[in-house]
């Protein structure tokens, strides 16, 4: 969410920052002198891929991938998957156990691919649970413009290292950060905390100004030397910045990646036209990701169908600021690639479970049918390799198929909200909460296991967010 609308006609340069929502930032970004570059690796590198790890029979085993096993969602039970060179290496029942392997008991529990979340802004955990009673335009308002700018580098890798272990923690192993226009330190840190934790992540960065050789140096400096990391460009289509989309989308072009836009989020946003400037730009295709798209007509939607837009479908976000219902089912049976988003401080949490148990509900109580897409089946694939193939991954994350990257989740159904078991597809969506999540394997690398983080200590995370968020409140 970071949709506000444009000024009518011939923006200044402080004026288009303000009418993207970006004033708060304008002194910084207006002055900013970039510092020479540091690098972004992790403080604490690993080696992605060194490890061996069998979970060994698992009563479950959602591989999404339908020649593994049964159904659409390839399952299998009583089932082994081996993680070798940080890759899904086989799955399937009684594996031989390597010599040197971890072999990690998964009876009783269910392993399926970890969480694409394709749309977030994790520094806005410094706002949780704030603005409550808000709108998207009063939330940015109250909520988000006054911080922003206030922001230090420590601050923000505070809150991003927060939020995205609170999203590895919930099952997501690949991400999306939408990220405003932050100058050279903050960018650097924003980086630096996301390659700390071990997800896999996309930077979707906000050009400066178009043409501006800092998205490139932030790709090659900081991001490109990260393993697990990949570039977007980001931007916020509407009339009155035309001008900027074109050259945002240029520049995604000239860089090799995709485009990842904000579009009728709010019915207001139709003045601005944001998906007629996309088309007008030319940047309709499989390299353009829109965020909500809420608004759309059904002319729009066909033209997305028919060029394979992708789209990042946010619904825990749209229902807490009022902001519409996606069509998803429209969009689902017109073949448009949608993944789900947790999108940032509206979200409030990082409960993937309740981001797909939304996007089941809100279309029901759109329709009236609980026959209309998606269904549980639907929305789990969505949730995993739907949104691979909504940023271009597929053929690395987003389903157990040998060979690819090893994004894996274990989530134990023995637990109070879970038990017993019915249909454990359904309860996943339907019962699952972030605590039932037992371990989580980005890579090959277990970043959690037995329901704990793997060397985070978690109060140390929580205090220093808290120490930051109450530096903020008393610089305003
Ligand atoms: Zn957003």
């Amino acid at each position: 969410m970071q949709s506000v609308p444009v000024p009518p006609s011939a923006p200044t340069r402080r004026d288009l920052l303000a009418g993207l929502g970006l004033a708060a930032a304008a002194p910084l970004l207006l002055g900013a002198t970039p510092r020479p570059a540091r690098g972004a690796q992790p403080s604490r590198p690993y080696a992605p891929g060194s490890r061996t790890v069998l979970l060994r029979r698992a009563s479950l085993v959602l591989t999404m991938d339908p020649a593994l096993g049964s159904g659409p969602l390839g399952a299998l039970e009583h089932a082994d998957v081996l993680m070798q060179d940080g890759a899904i290496a086989a799955v399937g029942t009684a594996l031989a156990t390597p010599s040197g392997a971890r072999v990690v008991d998964a009876s009783g529990k269910l392993v399926m691919p970890g969480f694409v979340d394709t749309h977030n802004h994790l520094w806005q955990a410094v706002i949780r649970g704030g603005c409550t009673d808000r709108d998207l335009f009063g939330w940015f308002q109250g909520c988000t413009d006054p911080r922003r700018g206030r922001l230090t580098p420590a601050a923000v890798h505070s809150f991003v290292r927060l939020a995205a272990l609170d999203a590895v923690q919930s099952g997501v192993t690949t991400l999306v950060d939408w990220v405003d226009i932050f100058s050279y330190d903050l960018v650097e840190s924003y980086v630096r905390a996301l390659a700390e934790t071990g997800v896999r992540f996309t930077y979707a960065m906000f050009p400066p100004a178009p043409g501006s050789p800092l998205v490139a140096k932030v790709k090659r400096e900081l991001v490109d030397p990260v393993p697990l990391a990949s570039f977007q460009v980001a931007t916020h289509a509407a009339r009155a910045v035309e001008s900027h989309n074109r050259a945002h989308w240029e520049t995604a072009q000239d860089l090799g990646v995709m485009l990842n836009s904000h579009v009728l989020e709010r019915p207001e946003q139709r003045a601005d036209d944001p998906f007629g400037v996309l088309a007008d730009i030319g940047a309709l295709g499989p390299r353009l990701l829109v965020n909500h798209a809420i608004h759309l007509t059904d002319a729009e939607i066909a033209a997305a169908a028919d060029h394979d837009v992708r789209m990042a479908h946010c619904p825990l976000s749209n229902m807490r600021l009022a902001s519409g219902i996606m069509r998803l089912s429209e969009l689902g049976r017109r073949g448009v690639k949608v993944g789900l988003g947790l999108d940032g401080g509206t979200n409030d949490s990082s409960d993937f479970h309740a981001l797909m148990k939304a996007a089941i509900g809100l279309q029901r109580a759109r329709t009236s049918e609980a026959g209309v897409f998606p269904q549980v089946h639907d929305v789990l694939r969505m949730a995993t390799l739907g949104g691979a193939e909504v940023l271009g991954l597929a053929d690395r994350v987003g389903s157990l198929t040998p060979g690819k990257r090893a994004d894996v989740v274990v989530v134990d159904p023995a637990a109070l909200n879970f038990a017993p078991r019915f249909d454990w597809i359904g309860q996943i969506v339907f019962n699952g909460r972030p605590e039932n999540v037992d371990a989580v394997f980005v890579d090959g690398r277990a970043l959690k296991l037995g329901g704990r983080l793997v060397g985070i200590d978690t109060d140390r995370v929580v205090r220093e967010a808290e120490a930051a968020a109450a530096r903020l409140r008393a610089a305003g």
